[in-house]
């Protein structure tokens, strides 16, 4: 197969030829008989990896399946997912990760790398099998009791011990549960002329720096879930500068929306599609975290893809459940947050959405540059494209989107997984 008309990271049009799913030959002119796509001079990327992603399966299959989830990650342009271990069952046995990783190879729209619990049921009181779920078939690398907490330091401590063993990572969702109880907003103006109670930014801060500091105590790995606050970008700036090994992610949303929105958007205050883990922050808040991840400081964008049924969302503010979809829309975002206003070009993009995520998962098929001998595994993306977010295109299998109407830039064009088209004119194969 060639693919023509490409810009490789943006850069001058080019043509790839694909062979038995890997980059064999990049230049422009390419000639054979192979089958011929028009790249139509979109840019070409690595495919996204995402690092973060919620794909409900097994046991919320209402919200989403492995097959939905990773159809909806191939339409955004990832080519590979780390599926959150907070399914029913828990992802805390070899069993569960590997049950995980089979409905992912059986539907292949996109890579399945499954995480693993670090404690059991995510309760937060005893390891739960690190060594046996890294050493099953699905690998795993990347732990995380993400939508719970590892509070307990003692059990962070060891966890951050025991995944040295096989160069595992522990990816914290950090925030302090005594601090953060029936918080349901920012804490800030906010929330106080709404009468929420506050969700304050030292809840998330103060287990970062605790993290950091036991990571670099024990020599291991630490990656950081959603970073969401300005005071957090300063802590990692520092452990960074001590060159300790931790790596730090922000979602889309919280590089466009701020907590305004609860107060005042097109829907009403109170509108529940902006209640998220952990919340919107303030403008200064976004205006740090764009800043961290042009510089290094947060080293990927992760989507949180949190997908949940109408009867969960669309309820008062109170009762409704924490999340966004938001595998379909992150690169239009990021183009919105990052691209557009001058902090990122597509290599930068490319980087952070694709070789930084696959490094930290430890991937090795996914990230690479798109070169020969590559596996090719790529997104083709059109930026000049002006597309008004349509929820009930999604295919997810949740609607669960803050962008709804909104008019974003970009458009993925073509996804291709190891050679194989997953989606191809913006729609699945
Ligand atoms: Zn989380």
């Amino acid at each position: 197969m060639i693919i023509r008309n490409v810009r490789i990271l943006g850069g001058e049009p080019a043509d790839i030829r694909v062979q038995d799913g890997l980059v064999t030959e990049i230049g422009p002119g390419l000639l054979g008989d192979d089958e011929l796509v028009d790249g139509g001079g979109a840019i070409a990327l690595p495919g996204l990896v995402d690092l973060h992603t919620h794909l409900r399966e097994p046991g919320r299959e209402d919200a989403e399946t492995v097959q939905t989830g990773t159809q909806s990650a191939a339409r955004g342009g990832y080519t590979a997912v780390h599926a959150m271990a907070n399914t029913s069952p828990v992802a805390d046995t070899a069993g569960v990760v590997e049950q995980v990783w089979r409905l992912g190879r059986e539907f292949a729209h996109c890579d399945v790398q499954p995480v693993g619990a670090v404690t059991v049921g995510l309760e937060g009181r005893q390891l739960a099998e690190l060594g046996a779920m890294a050493d099953s078939a699905a690998r795993v690398r990347v732990f995380s009791d993400d939508g719970k907490c590892v509070s307990d330091a003692v059990l962070m401590r060891r966890a951050l011990e025991y995944v040295k063993a096989f160069d595992g990572v522990i990816a914290q969702h950090a925030q302090e549960p005594r601090l953060t109880e029936g918080a349901q907003m920012n804490e800030g103006d906010v929330s106080g002329r709404l009468g929420l109670t506050g969700w304050p930014a030292v809840a998330e801060e103060a287990i970062i720096a605790r993290d950091c500091l036991l990571a670099a105590h024990v020599g291991s790995r630490l990656h950081v879930c959603h970073v969401s606050t300005a005071g957090s970008v300063e802590i990692l700036r520092w452990a960074k500068s001590k060159g300790w090994n931790v790596t730090a992610e922000v979602t889309p949303h919280h590089l466009l929306l701020t907590d305004d929105l609860v107060e005042d958007s097109p829907g009403g205050a109170y509108n529940p599609i902006y209640k998220v883990n952990p919340p919107l922050r303030t403008r200064s808040d976004v205006e740090a975290l764009r800043a961290a991840l042009a510089d290094g400081t947060i080293d990927i964008v992760a989507t949180d893809h949190a997908p949940h049924p109408v009867e969960d969302k669309e309820t008062e503010w109170s009762a409704a459940a924490m999340g966004m979809v938001g595998l379909e829309t992150a690169l239009s975002v990021v183009q919105e947050a990052m691209v557009e206003t001058g902090l990122l070009d597509w290599a930068g993009v490319a980087e952070r959405m694709s070789a930084a995520p696959a490094r930290i998962g430890r991937l090795s098929g996914h990230g690479r540059p798109i070169e020969a001998g590559a596996p090719a595994n790529l997104t083709l993306y059109d930026p000049s494209a002006r597309t008004e977010v349509d929820p009930s295109a999604f295919a997810s299998k949740s609607r669960n989107t803050p962008y709804a109407g909104m008019t974003l830039p970009g458009r993925v064009v073509a996804t291709f997984l190891r050679g194989k088209p997953t989606v191809l004119e913006g729609k699945l194969v």
